[in-house]
């Protein structure tokens, strides 16, 4: 049989992909390695009892209208917003709480500056004009600045039209600077400049830090603009009901299928070739694996433009994020800030939302500094989330899994290879952070998964454990992502296309680049 489409690769964009083309009549097979689907969207079982988000943990990117349109809720998706959003203990005795509710925000912001608490609304609606101009474009395919067709030229007008200059600072600039000058209180500028660095591996002082802390503020749970929530049963509970929703549209799921080669004929991809020696045929296929898998495993890269190939090689993969899932005796217990605790969960609003581990930004700096030079961060950048805080399907009743979001650990190390010894010795530094805030941490967990960079590339096959398949900075997003002259889902190859987190609007939970590239299929 020949399929209309073949999806290589089951995680969000993957499934999104594949339900456009089904519900448009298509018939579509996605084939996954993994023996789950989800890519880095998905739920797991480490532990019995204990289900953790194993990579994404928080929502707040995924496209509404994506959700509405595959009637996602009917398959069992659901948001759990987090109010509030972010708690920042500080060793003085103090706290930050962030959240929704905006006066408490700006009560809390005032314990540090006054002025801040001034500054505050002025600055989230600068946030939301830069949203106005950007968002829009998530939604399609960006203009081929190569080879501009009349409709490429219109979109570059409109936003020649509507691109201001603080948009231009959010797009090419640092967050720190952009901060220093909203902002008086470090305390209030360590917590959100950590926005600015999660899977980066950049300072907040360096240029593309804005865009990334502004990605991070862009989405909306609920219809409530930035703010982030957890997903009933852990992230995969999204892509288990794209899975559900798929197949339902008549697509056909394969796990423990991964695909060796791309089959090609004149020119043109014509199916897959996985492990085990079968071939699937496609008139169309589709990979959400990034450009390094996609081109140079899965195709002999003669069948490539030697230019595109050249260009391919400078792709920027860079990464110094770690993940390191846990399950805990108990709710850390932080020493500034005890809380009351709810009737219903146990849990104070000081564990819901993301807990922050950052007195400033200088903080961020010197730990970025040790990765500049290829070692670990003495003092790591930790943010800390609780799931189960607001969740009870996730752990036994009384139980909890949290996960440590650690920056920055580079993939490539100057002295040594990752061994288990070091992937141990960091996470025992990233306990005796938080240990300093909440005593007794330490001594809670009764289980701990690492996953160091190569870890993260192992498991889901992103190279170098680039978060996001490809550095999200400036020459590596819109117009230029995966490369100039290849935004628009198409590749050099007739009949390949790409629809993963390596195509605008990049990485993050969005399920824009499997929409956006479902349609630039129907088109062709
Ligand atoms: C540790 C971590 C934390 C993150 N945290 C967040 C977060 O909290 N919120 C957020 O919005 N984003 C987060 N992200 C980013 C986000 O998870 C990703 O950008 C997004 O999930 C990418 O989805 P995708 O479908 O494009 O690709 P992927 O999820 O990478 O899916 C690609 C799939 O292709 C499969 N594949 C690869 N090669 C083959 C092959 N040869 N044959 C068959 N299958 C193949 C892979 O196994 C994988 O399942 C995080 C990412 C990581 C790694």
């Amino acid at each position: 049989m020949t399929y209309d489409a073949i999806i290589i690769g089951g995680g969000h964009n993957g499934l999104v992909c594949a339900c456009y083309l089904a519900r448009a009549g298509r018939s579509v097979l996605v084939l996954e390695r993994r023996d789950v689907i989800g890519g880095a969207c998905v739920t797991e079982e480490p532990w019995p009892g204990f289900k953790v988000s194993t990579a994404a943990y928080v929502n707040s990117l995924f496209r509404p209208e994506i959700a509405r349109e595959l009637r996602l809720r009917d398959y069992g998706f659901e948001l759990i917003p987090r109010n509030p959003s972010s708690f920042t203990p500080f060793l003085d005795g103090r706290y930050l709480m962030l959240g929704a509710d905006r006066a408490g925000t700006l009560r809390e912001i005032a314990k540090f500056s006054a002025r801040d608490a001034q500054r505050y609304p002025e600055y989230e609606a600068m946030l939301e004009r830069v949203a106005a101009i950007v968002e829009p474009t998530l939604d399609e395919a960006p203009p081929d600045l190569l080879h501009p067709s009349l409709r490429d030229i219109v979109k570059l007008l409109r936003l020649r039209r509507n691109v201001s200059s603080e948009a231009f600072e959010i797009l090419t600039g640092a967050a720190r600077p952009m901060l220093d000058r909203w902002f008086e209180s470090e305390e209030l500028k360590g917590t959100l400049a950590t926005d600015a660095i999660i899977g980066a591996f950049a300072a907040p002082s360096m240029p593309g830090t804005a865009y990334v802390l502004f990605h991070h503020v862009m989405g909306e749970t609920n219809g409530a603009r930035g703010v982030w929530s957890y997903v009933r049963g852990g992230m995969g509970g999204l892509t288990k009901a794209l899975a559900a929703a798929a197949r339902d549209l008549g697509a056909e799921i394969r796990t423990n299928t991964e695909v060796e080669r791309i089959l090609t004929k004149d020119g043109r991809a014509r199916g897959a070739a996985v492990a085990n020696g079968d071939e699937f045929y496609g008139k169309q296929i589709a990979s959400s694996a990034d450009c390094n898998v996609t081109f140079l495993k899965m195709l002999d890269p003669t069948e490539l433009p030697e230019t595109f190939r050249g260009a391919l090689e400078r792709i920027d993969y860079s990464s110094a994020s770690m993940k390191i899932n846990l399950a805990l005796e108990c709710l850390p217990r932080f020493t500034s800030c005890h809380g009351e605790r709810s009737r219903t969960t146990a849990a104070g609003p000081q564990h819901r939302g993301t807990i922050h581990f950052c007195p400033d930004q200088d903080f961020i700096e010197r730990a970025y500094d040790d990765a500049k030079y290829g070692a670990p961060s003495n003092a790591p950048v930790v943010e800390l989330t609780i799931p189960s805080a607001l969740d009870e399907t996730l752990a036994p009743p009384g139980k909890y899994v949290a996960s440590m979001f650690v920056q920055y650990a580079p993939y490539k190390l100057k002295r040594g290879p990752w061994t288990k010894a070091l992937r141990d010795e960091i996470a025992d530094r990233c306990f005796a952070i938080v240990e300093q805030y909440a005593t007794g941490f330490t001594s809670s967990v009764i289980h701990r998964q690492i996953l160091a960079p190569p870890d993260l590339e192992a498991s889901f096959k992103l190279t170098g454990g680039n978060i996001f398949q490809g550095a999200m900075s400036l020459g590596q997003l819109f117009a230029f992502r995966p490369l100039f002259g290849y935004a628009g889902y198409r590749t050099p190859l007739r009949g390949l296309f790409l629809c993963g987190a390596a195509a605008h609007p990049g990485g993050g939970v969005m399920g824009a680049a499997g929409r956006n590239a479902a349609r630039v299929m129907l088109r062709s």
